[in-house]
């Protein structure tokens, strides 16, 4: 084992594109020399492969960040590869490295790849090592008093702001070595996260948007001194850049949430002194949000199959209506709501939305259209650019009934009103409608209401140049309440049929259109990592006989365990998705493990490994047009 300096490390970048406070990043910077390394492997993306916007987000922060790097003293090796394994594998022979480092991942398609890779690695005899730099609190530091996992918000949150836990950040590397050692890399436009037919219609996203870790800062000064005392206020309101708009650099890990945190604190403990009673509040409500984005993460460590099923089980029977044509008119904003149709403009013109324009969209969706709730989460995911997996996956179990504490199932808001309640003078709705610019406040909302002579006035023809109501408001509340009920026989029918069917498995029944739902968990390791530690990523797993609560008043020791292992002696079997076996079984590994040199052994397993390793082939299939 080489002492602290001789090392030379891999630092894999992946959704932690900055300098500062960068645990990874700055880990191997102290221990020695480093190859920083972006690899792309759209194989491994699979459905979740990123949308245009976010794939030229990703490309500008890669832009920058690799600028930041060399000025420090390395460069930033951009990689495509056809496995995120065999492009590890390829530095570490490359470079001689004896240790690969990154910052953890929750999403459920990296906890699987980044678990495979640290343990096939560490079977190599590479040690790796993970860090925290995306949460202020690990997935696996907040359980209930009986250890299980919290479901409700905010029980998680309370919990979380009481474990007096200050989030420690670190500062940047004042430089970096490079590592020696030529790998094969590729440029940024080999990379290929932009079409040559994306380029010109991208670049006018450049016009409203400027990615990159140096801006995630100026962009977090600039909320903290003019938009936070407000923010309590201001959020509601849609027309005007009342939140922070930082998502797509959280998102991309360009800055930290830690540094986000100790800046709000800061603030609030200047608030306080003075007293100014309006900014603590809108401090905590700012909290609160950043308290959201900790829980969506949290939400997929623990139940790992959310991005398919609904936490609760409630959805399994409900009978999604799956109309292609309702669902074309939602994504190009062609419904005859105007507020929804605003929202879904938006979205296509600049990748982002506000948050309340989010909910209005997403409900209007499930419970107007009653089109399955993955439909619109993979939407927002081919759309937004700060597309973000857990984020995208709580919004929609919120709206849609799937979460204890999120909006009731049956709960259906008027368009209409919400249109008058959030943008009540209509400007919304004219920057987006154009076609409505001239028609009188009165009726934005609801155009189909107003006096012919008044719609001819405004240049508006209902049916031509803007759509009439896809559906009557009060049909489809109807709708909604006769799918409730169908659903609740259904599922008393089948509770009939299984006795009291308290083992059912979660599934959403999205039609015939919906593929069939994987139920994920990971493999217990066999062998300790070797380059396990506390701080390390934690994997989750599901019980097979633990059961999500079916409706939404059960108690929290009713909830699905913390479940961070398997019961001893429990097999893989049809639940299992990824098994850390390769197909020979578990390779063996070499005494020892952590030599600071690769050993003739070791290397020549990572020349079979690299040939072999292909992990990506089975995963969350979502149908295509879901
Ligand atoms: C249906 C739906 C889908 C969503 N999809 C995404 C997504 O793909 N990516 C994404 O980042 N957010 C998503 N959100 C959450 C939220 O709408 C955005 O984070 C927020 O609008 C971003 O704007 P902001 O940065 O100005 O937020 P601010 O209000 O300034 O909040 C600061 C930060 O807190 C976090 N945050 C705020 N609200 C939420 C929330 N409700 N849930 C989780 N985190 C939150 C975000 O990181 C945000 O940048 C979704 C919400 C809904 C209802």
């Amino acid at each position: 084992m080489g002492t602290s300096g001789d090392y030379k490390t891999i630092v894999w970048f992946r959704r932690d594109l900055r300098i500062e406070d960068n645990p990874a990043l700055s880990a191997a910077a102290r221990d020695g020399s480093v190859l920083a390394v972006f690899i792309w492997c759209p194989k491994e993306e699979q459905q979740f492969y990123p949308g245009r916007v976010s794939r030229w987000w990703l490309k500008q922060s890669l832009i920058q960040l690799g600028h930041s790097l060399k000025t420090l003293g390395a460069d930033l090796v951009l990689m495509k590869a056809q496995s995120t394994m065999s492009a590890l594998i390829e530095c570490i022979s490359a470079t001689g490295a004896n240790k690969v480092v990154f910052n953890q991942l929750y999403d459920p398609v990296s906890l699987v790849r980044d678990h495979v890779i640290k343990q096939k690695l560490g079977e190599l005899g590479v040690p790796v090592q993970t860090y925290n730099a995306d949460l202020l609190y690990e997935p696996w530091e907040v359980y209930n008093d009986e250890g299980y996992a919290f479901t409700t918000f905010d029980a998680y949150w309370d919990t979380c702001l009481k474990m007096q836990k200050d989030p420690i950040m670190r500062l940047p590397p004042r430089k970096l070595v490079q590592a020696r050692g030529s790998v094969e890399d590729c440029t940024i436009e080999e990379l290929g996260l932009e079409d040559d037919s994306e380029k010109s219609s991208n670049a006018l996203l450049g016009r409203a948007w400027t990615p990159g870790w140096i801006h995630a800062e100026k962009a977090l000064t600039n909320f903290i001194e003019n938009h936070l005392l407000d923010y309590a206020n201001d959020r509601q309101k849609v027309t005007d850049s009342s939140t922070s708009i930082l998502s797509p650099y959280i998102h991309f890990g360009e800055i930290s949430i830690r540094k986000v945190y100790h800046s709000v604190i800061m603030k609030q403990i200047l608030w306080a002194k003075q007293p100014n009673h309006p900014g603590e509040t809108s401090v905590t409500c700012f909290l609160k949000s950043i308290g959201l984005r900790e829980y969506s993460r949290y939400i997929c460590f623990n139940f790992p199959f959310t991005h398919e099923k609904s936490l609760l089980s409630n959805l399994k029977y409900f009978p999604w209506e799956g109309n292609q044509s309702h669902f074309k008119s939602w994504r190009q904003g062609r419904t005859g709501y105007p507020l929804v149709d605003a929202g879904m403009r938006e979205l296509w013109a600049t990748g982002w939305l506000h948050n309340k324009i989010r909910v209005i969209t997403a409900s209007f969706l499930v419970k107007c259209l009653l089109l399955p709730w993955q439909w619109g989460m993979k939407y927002f995911w081919d759309t937004l650019l700060d597309a973000d997996l857990e984020c995208d996956i709580l919004g929609w179990q919120y709206i849609s009934g799937s979460l204890p504490d999120g909006h009731e199932l049956h709960r259906l808001d008027s368009p209409e009103v919400q249109g008058f309640k959030f943008d009540p003078k209509g400007e919304y709705v004219r920057q987006w409608l154009p076609e409505l610019s001239r028609v009188p406040t009165e009726w934005i909302h609801h155009p189909w209401n107003a006096p012919l002579s008044v719609l001819q006035a405004a240049g508006v023809e209902l049916g031509l140049n803007y759509p009439k109501p896809i559906i009557d408001i009060e049909i489809a509340r109807d709708r909604l309440t006769s799918a409730i009920l169908q659903m609740k026989e259904k599922e008393s029918a089948s509770k009939q049929d299984n006795g009291e069917g308290t083992n059912e498995v979660v599934v959403d029944n999205c039609g015939p259109e919906n593929p069939p739902i994987p139920k994920v968990f990971l493999r217990k390791e066999k062998k300790p990592c070797p380059s396990s530690s506390s701080n390390d990523q934690k994997v989750p797993s599901m019980h097979k006989d633990v059961t999500v609560p079916n409706n939404n008043n059960y108690n929290n020791d009713r909830k699905r365990s913390k479940g961070l292992e398997l019961e001893e002696g429990q097999e893989p079997d049809e639940y299992n998705l990824h098994d850390c076996k390769t197909g020979s079984g578990y390779l063996e590994t070499d005494d020892d493990l952590c030599s600071t040199a690769v050993s003739s052994s070791a290397s020549k397993k990572l020349k079979q490994a690299a040939g072999t390793s292909n992990f990506g082939s089975s995963s969350f299939p979502i149908k295509e047009n879901c």
